[in-house]
């Protein structure tokens, strides 16, 4: 197959909508950003090996990739609206092509997100994928916002996908559910859009809860001062699968260090607790209290069921510390 139809073979399955005045098939994609909203853009890239095994199936790839970045987009409380797709491809096997194009549309088309073009090239499997939403003009929830006194919150369950690769890199038994959430993360574009007016700042887990509620502690202390979160272990949500499979205190690296959740994490005055609540079972997404942020420059302090303070070995994943398998 030629770059040619392989583009073809793509654009075939991109939709249409009434906001897109030129999707793929010109130099550029030409979009009507409806009045009063603010753009909101996003990327991100998944490389064969280093954000997935390379075993993994394609329409998982293709699932994940836009996955990913739909939960940024959900983070800012926006809603998905277009996106473009590089892909740079081994070889031109339309096989594995189609089969990740039914990944990526499944996604897409759940929220109706129109692909609206992209660039394809040879070389080793990599994919990038830019996803465009909107929001009321200052509505967007950022990660700056958070205020001594909130709640920390955290929708789902914690540690799942982080327990699916443990167990894929000891190579024994491992859980299908817990698979399952590492290959094909469910973006909280509801629960995003749903904390609108309620929550003060919002993150989505890609890294890891410690190390990403540490983003949002960061981005908050100009506006707020100084300012410390505390969280209680054995408040984290915990699936059965998770449970099923990691006894504690194994687990707790995985759910506060281990990465993939792409839960959201936000903070909220502790007056909110009863409108959340109802916002999130509107569109049935489970979320729970974990912690509170209080004055004072400590950082993230974890607290076990025993009351005692516990000291993760690392706080997420970084591509570029030394130690990263
Ligand atoms: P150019 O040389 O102008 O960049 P390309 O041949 O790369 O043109 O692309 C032609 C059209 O196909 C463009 O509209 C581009 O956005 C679209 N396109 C190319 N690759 C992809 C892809 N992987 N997914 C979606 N659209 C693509
Ligand atoms: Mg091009």
């Amino acid at each position: 197959m030629k770059e040619f139809s392989l583009i073809e073979r793509i654009s075939r399955r991109a939709h249409a909508r009434a906001d897109v005045v030129c999707g793929i098939g010109d130099d550029a994609a030409l979009l009507t950003v409806p009045a009063g909203q603010q753009l909101v853009v996003t990327m991100d890239t998944l490389v064969a090996g280093v954000h997935f095994p390379h075993e993994t199936a394609p329409a998982d790839i293709g699932w994940k990739a836009l996955a990913v970045n739909l939960s940024d987009l959900a983070a800012m409380a926006a809603t998905p609206a277009w996106c473009t797709l590089a892909l740079t491809l081994p070889d031109s096997d339309s096989v594995w092509l189609e089969a990740f194009l039914d990944g990526f549309f499944a996604l897409a088309d759940q929220h109706r997100l129109v692909l609206v073009g992209g660039d394809t090239t040879r070389g080793p499997l990599s994919i990038t994928v830019t996803a465009h939403g909107w929001v009321d003009a200052g509505e967007a929830i950022r990660r700056n916002g958070a205020r001594p006194g909130d709640a920390i919150w955290v929708t789902g369950t914690l540690g799942d996908a982080a327990g699916g690769l443990a167990q894929w890199r000891a190579g024994g038994g491992h859980s299908a559910e817990l698979r399952q959430r590492l290959d094909r993360p469910t973006p909280r574009i509801e629960a995003g859009l749903a904390l609108r007016g309620l929550a003060h700042a919002m993150i989505d887990l890609s890294d890891g809860m410690l190390a990403d509620l540490g983003h949002v502690l960061q981005a908050s202390q100009p506006l707020s001062g100084p300012l410390s979160a505390r969280l209680e272990l054995a408040r984290l949500p915990t699936s059965r699968a998770l449970a099923d499979a990691f006894a504690e205190p194994a687990r707790w690296p995985l759910q506060m260090a281990g990465g993939d959740d792409y839960e959201l994490c936000f903070t909220a005055a502790p007056e909110q607790t009863e409108a959340i609540l109802a916002a999130l079972s509107a569109c049935a997404v489970p979320a729970c209290q974990i912690g509170m942020l209080d004055t004072g420059a400590s950082g993230v302090t974890v607290i076990d069921p025993a009351g005692q303070p516990w000291h993760a070995r690392r706080h997420g994943f970084d591509h570029f510390r030394e130690d990263t398998p």
